[in-house]
């Protein structure tokens, strides 16, 4: 199986742990722990070949800003760029962030997914769906809509990034 390694950048309070537990055990907590930080691993199989997803989940980018742990950014294959739907600021905050992934990968073709996260909260909605392409086109990436509390778009999202991958 070939080894692709996902980093999920994003906001505090995005979702970014969320997605990490619907994604690897289809499960979905309401608690909000924001120190959690950790690397999973989980097999799928994409376009008939095997894949080893190393999944890392990140936390307490806003405060640590531009010392982001450059060898991890370095080692990753792809990027999930979570803002969530019902935030503005987080919207905001993910420009630095995307611009901070192009500045260490040197590149601006990085394999990327725009993850407009907590779309279940549509009446709270801050940001457009417009507004979430715009940003996914400039930034070379896929854009999906998601939830990490009904599932919707998360397994579909991942497989996306590991087709971009896999192309790259
Ligand atoms: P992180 O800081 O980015 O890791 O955010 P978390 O994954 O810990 O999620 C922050 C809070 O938002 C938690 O209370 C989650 O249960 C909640 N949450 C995460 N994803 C969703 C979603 O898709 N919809 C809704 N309604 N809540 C979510
Ligand atoms: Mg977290």
């Amino acid at each position: 199986a070939r080894k692709v390694s996902i980093v999920l950048i994003g906001d505090g309070a995005v979702g970014k742990s969320a997605m990490a537990l619907r994604f690897l055990r289809d499960q979905f907590n309401d608690e909000y722990d924001p120190t959690i930080e950790d690397s999973y691993c989980k097999h799928v199989e994409v376009d008939g070949q095997e894949y080893t997803l190393e999944i890392t989940d990140t936390a307490g980018q806003e405060e640590y800003r531009g010392q982001w742990n450059e060898n991890f950014m370095k080692a990753a294959d792809g990027f999930i760029c979570i803002y969530s739907i019902e935030s503005l600021s987080s919207f905001k905050e993910l420009v630095g962030m995307r611009d901070q992934i192009w500045q260490t990968k040197e590149s601006q073709n990085v394999p990327m997914i725009v993850a407009a996260n907590k779309c279940d909260l549509e009446s709270a909605r801050e940001v457009t769906v417009e507004a979430g392409k715009a940003f996914a086109a400039e930034s070379h990436a896929f854009f999906a809509e998601t939830s990490a509390k009904t599932g919707f778009n998360i397994q579909e999202m991942v497989v996306e990034l590991v087709r971009a991958v896999a192309k790259n």
